[in-house]
């Protein structure tokens, strides 16, 4: 804001103008000399009105006036000039004989300041004009410093105004930035709920996720025993055979599903003191807390089982759920969550193995075997090294002519200090760390060797010879299976239409994409496929209608309960017809009994293999058993 000043009057260093009225030349001349004298600037009128005239063009700093003079006499011309704002504030001093009769009262009510008797008194004359004149620069100054004053009152007064303006524009802008700084406070707030609810919660289901549980497990782990009230246990379920929704109605159908487990799962089992995670993939776990008695977990665990027996429907069919469950009862004496969680997935899997029981809650025996598992794994991997594993051969008999049409290749581990180990104890343990890529390829190495010796030996006969080798879902999924295989038949030089490899039907259920390419390779090359144990999966049938394989067998647990009267002999025979219908050929394995050879051999079961026959045979053993029962 522009700030006011007031101009400097340099009219106060000048000298002051006087001016006289007086209608006497004589007078007029003598107070003129003396004033000028004196250093005044002196003007001169004769009458009112020249005086007036006079007044107007400039403005004296004191006017001498004479009263009695002819027209405007001295009170007259004092009156007008009272009477006008330019003027009014200029001192008059009257000046009048001593013999005139002088109304000094009316001379002061009319505004004079002073005045003067005739003669004059030079003396006197001077004093009282420089006096009215001091006066009057006195008052001039003081109106001067008034009005820097009220100058600097009104600056003040703007510099206030604009100084609160300034608060009130800062105001403005605190308030402003506030809210806006609030907003962005609000905003990254919603930002870290929703990043913890992301760390902390599985989006598919909306459950609490593992990170969850394993920080609530840490914090009740940590309590002391006092603290501690009650105990707590921890329950996995794992559903099986997602992998078989997700690989034939998409992985959108498979989240579906999984989501509709959560959610039922959430409506029907969670309580106060129970609660569910999705613990991943297709695991969910129960925590339950405050328990006051071990039996509750029990129930729960059927009540789950109830829970998710009734059907899914996702995408217009009907889904079951299969699952196991690993209970870990007691939690307290754990240190880490881990801990819980490993000893509940060994009781998953102890219930996986067992064809009855669904859920399994983890004690010692478990933890022993898992110690067992442990130990064959370490020694799994020297094994193959010191070449500890070897072949046996047995024998598949021709149910129509009761003469050999091959062997199966089973493998035995000759373990150093435990003796022979059975494939059933080492086969899944090499499967769950991968040692079975190098040894399946040992063991097809090693068959087809021996394979190309027989050959050889029965050069020129026309026969329909065959070894079966057992391959594992791992190997069959590596992406240069094929590739190795090829180069095996290679070294080996053998026929390959002698040779069949044998697969389970999960293995096709569940990675059917994968199934299908190698499967059509393996066709390429004129080598042949058996389904192994079936009965035991999906026995889906018609879904094995879509793969070229040769041979289904039929699991022995069917088998060895053919001679009672039971559903098995039922599932049997039906198997056959379909897997005729179909165009496989069938063979029927752990055949003990005469009475089971004959009845499959009557339902027209191809092939059979079992003790019946022969165990598995060394390799002199199984080429002494050969010649005699060959089958052409
Ligand atoms: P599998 O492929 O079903 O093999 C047949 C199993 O049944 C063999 O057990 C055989 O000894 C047994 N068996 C044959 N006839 C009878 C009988 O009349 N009664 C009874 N009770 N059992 C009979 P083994 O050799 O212990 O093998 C068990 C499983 O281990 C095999 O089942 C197979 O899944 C796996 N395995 C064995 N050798 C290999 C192999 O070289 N590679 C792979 N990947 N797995 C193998
Ligand atoms: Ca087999
Ligand atoms: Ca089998």
């Amino acid at each position: 804001m522009e700030k006011a000043t007031l101009a400097t009057n340099k009219s106060t260093v000048l000298p002051n103008d006087i001016l006289i009225v007086d209608d006497t030349p004589d007078n007029l001349r003598l107070l003129s000399k003396t004033l000028i004298r004196e250093g005044y600037k002196v003007r001169c009128a004769i009458d009112g009105s020249m005086a007036l005239l006079t007044i107007k063009t400039k403005l004296p700093d004191l006017i001498l006036l004479d009263i009695n003079m002819p027209g405007m006499d001295g009170f007259e011309i004092c009156q007008h000039l009272k009477q006008s704002e330019s003027t009014k504030d200029i001192p008059i001093i009257f000046v009048s004989a001593l013999d005139e009769i002088f109304d000094k009262v009316r001379a002061f009510e009319l505004g004079a300041v002073d005045y003067i008797s005739k003669p004059f008194q030079i003396p006197e004359v001077l004093s009282r004009v420089s006096n009215q004149l001091n006066l009057q620069n006195l008052r001039k100054q003081l109106i001067q410093k008034n009005q820097l004053l009220q100058i600097e009152i009104s600056n003040r007064i703007a510099a206030e105004v604009e100084i609160r303006q300034l608060n009130f524009d800062l105001e403005q802008r605190v308030v402003q930035r506030t809210s806006q700084l609030t907003a962005e406070i609000n905003e990254r707030q919603k930002i870290q709920k929703k990043l913890e609810y992301l760390a902390w919660n599985d989006t598919l289901t909306g459950l609490p996720n593992r990170l969850w549980l394993i920080e609530k497990l840490t914090k009740i782990l940590s309590l002391t025993p006092q603290e501690a009230k009650s105990q707590f246990s921890l329950i996995i379920l794992d559903c099986n055979r997602f992998k078989i929704v997700n690989d034939s109605l998409g992985r959108q159908a498979g989240d579906k599903l999984l989501a509709m487990v959560g959610e039922r799962l959430k409506s029907e089992i969670i309580a106060q003191d129970i609660h569910l995670t999705h613990f991943g993939e297709d695991k969910f776990a129960f925590l339950l807390e405050n328990l006051e008695d071990t039996n509750c977990v029990i129930e729960l665990a059927q009540r789950i089982q109830q829970c998710l027996s009734p059907a899914f429907i996702v995408e217009q069919r009907e889904i079951f759920i299969a699952f196991n469950m690993g209970i870990v009862l007691d939690s307290s004496s754990y240190l880490k969550p881990e801990d819980i969680f490993r000893d509940a997935d060994l009781a998953i899997q102890k219930a996986k193995n067992s064809s009855s029981n669904y859920y399994q809650v983890f004690d010692a025996t478990i933890q022993n075997n898992a110690l067992e598992i442990l130990e064959i794994e370490t020694d799994l991997r020297l094994a193959l090294k010191r070449q500890e594993f070897y072949l046996n051969y047995q024998p598949i008999i021709c149910l129509h002519t009761g003469k050999t049409r091959g062997f199966e290749t089973l493998v035995r581990w000759q373990h150093p200090h435990k003796g022979l180990i059975s494939p059933g104890k080492f086969i899944p343990i090499a499967e769950q760390t991968n040692l079975i890529l190098p040894l399946g390829m040992w063991i097809l190495h090693q068959a087809c060797q021996q394979l190309s010796i027989w050959q050889e030996q029965l050069v020129n006969q026309e026969n329909l010879f065959t070894i079966s080798v057992n391959i594992s879902a791992k190997q069959f999924e590596q992406e240069d299976f094929i590739e190795q295989l090829d180069q095996i038949i290679d070294d080996t030089g053998i026929d390959v239409r002698h040779l069949k490899l044998e697969i389970t039907e999960t293995l096709l259920m569940e990675n059917a994409a994968i199934a299908d390419r190698v499967i059509n390779q393996l066709k390429a090359r004129q080598i042949k496929l058996a389904i192994d144990d079936f009965g035991t999966g999906y026995s889906s049938l018609s879904y094995l209608d879509r793969f070229p394989v040769d041979t289904l067998k039929i699991d022995r647990s069917f088998v060895n309960r053919l001679d009672e009267k039971n559903q098995a002999s039922t599932i049997v025979k039906a198997t056959l017809d379909l897997a005729h219908n179909l165009g496989f050929n069938v063979v029927a394995e752990g055949v003990e009994t005469q009475e089971q050879a004959e009845q499959l051999k009557d339902w027209g079961c191809e092939f059979a293999q079992g003790f019946f026959y022969a165990k598995p045979l060394d390799v002199q053993s199984a080429w002494q058993f050969l010649p005699k029962n060959l089958a052409n």
